[in-house]
């Protein structure tokens, strides 16, 4: 549902009559343009120091709001260090720049409950993050065993703090392309049962099973996020031709027809699915390596990813609802009420490889033509 006043403006020109032709002539021609409520990025990875002041910059660009993840070297686990993120991250922004960074308690064996509702009721922390110990960039100190942390579940219940999480397991013994659905039966599904009343985004998810879960779900106690590169690529994009390592993140990419059930749930404007680009910067030497680090750096071009993803479904009448409306309302916050409008362009967009601290971009196998052409505040 778009707001009173909003236009979606999907291929109609003012010269146009109606009856059976004009009705043809307007089913062919392309979608063109989209006026939508600024969107927020419910999850994104801004870093430190000098790759934050480099990277900030992208986000604050298309969005107004963002769920930063809190797996710094160390960790924030404090409110304390959080209020301290932010005002490093606000520091960075561009002049004039009215984006708001909505900060995250990184979750520990030993996690401070006490604290954590404090801070979220000062208005510090909005969410708390669950990383299996050794899932994924920086989580070496997360959380072993879910079990231990039932009492901070119970306060974040009790406070309605939502509860993030990286649903993969790392056990060795389950394939890497399984970790997903597993945490999903093994861990997942008794935390739910052992905490009905927590409310729980299933960060960046990437496949059917993740889909099928969250679907039957009250959409206001679970809900998921949806990257542009699981939107847009499948696993055989991290061997094509040799292999790729700025197409590998965890999770990692997954079947075809993993993507296609990814693609249905972002593109219904189901409520239970939101704007979440995991956009995770690494030095371009990092990534290049004999052990490259997992995280794409997609800031720059996601939102001309989703659209030409939606566009491509045939679905641009839900993207308000994916990328600016159902994260915002899973969160209880207002929507943002600065429109902006989009425009397809004819010809594909020229996009820059590599940011200007030579981070490459991520670039979807398709040409991008959707571009902001507007703002209204
Ligand atoms: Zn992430």
């Amino acid at each position: 549902m778009l707001p009173a006043g909003v236009i979606a403006d999907h291929g109609r020109h003012p010269g146009f009559r109606t009856g059976p032709a004009a009705c043809y002539i307007l089913a062919a021609m392309k979608s063109s343009q989209i006026t939508i409520p600024q969107p927020d990025d419910w999850h994104v990875h801004l870093r430190d120091d000098a790759m934050l002041s480099t990277v900030v910059p992208d986000t604050a660009r298309h969005f107004a709001r963002a769920i930063v993840m809190p797996n710094l070297k160390p960790a924030i686990t404090h409110s304390a260090a959080a209020a301290e993120y932010r005002a490093r991250i606000l520091a960075a922004l561009p002049r004039g720049s009215t984006f708001e960074p909505l900060m995250v308690c990184y979750l520990t064996d030993h996690t401070d409950a006490t604290d954590l509702s404090a801070g979220a009721a000062q208005g510090i922390f909005t969410a708390a993050k669950l990383y299996p110990a050794g899932a994924t960039t920086n989580s070496a100190a997360g959380v072993t065993d879910v079990t231990k942390l039932d009492n901070v579940f119970e306060a974040m219940s009790v406070s309605q703090v939502p509860l993030l999480v990286h649903g993969e397991v790392v056990d060795d013994d389950i394939d890497v392309f399984d970790r997903e659905a597993v945490f999903i039966e093994r861990i997942l599904a008794p935390l739910r049962a052992r905490h009905p009343q927590l409310r729980i985004v299933l960060e960046h998810i990437t496949t059917a099973e993740a889909v099928a879960y969250v679907a039957a779900a009250d959409p206001d106690l679970l809900a998921a996020t949806i990257t542009p590169h699981h939107l847009s690529v499948n696993r055989n994009a991290m061997f094509q031709g040799g292999l790729r390592p700025h197409m590998y993140c965890l999770p990692i990419v997954k079947r075809e027809r993993h993507r296609r059930a990814l693609e249905s749930a972002a593109c219904s404007g189901d409520s239970h699915y939101f704007l979440g680009t995991d956009s995770a910067p690494h030095p371009r030497a990092d990534k290049e390596s004999a052990c490259g680090c997992a995280g794409i750096y997609n800031s720059p071009t996601a939102l001309a990813t989703y659209l030409e993803v939606f566009e491509r479904a045939n679905a641009l009448d839900n993207f308000s609802a994916f990328a600016a409306e159902n994260g915002a309302r899973f969160y209880r916050l207002p929507l943002n009420e600065t429109l902006v409008t989009y425009t397809r362009s004819q010809t594909p967009l020229e996009t820059a490889p590599v940011s200007e601290s030579g981070v490459v971009i991520f670039q979807p196998p398709f040409a991008l033509h959707w571009q902001e052409l507007k703002r209204d505040v």
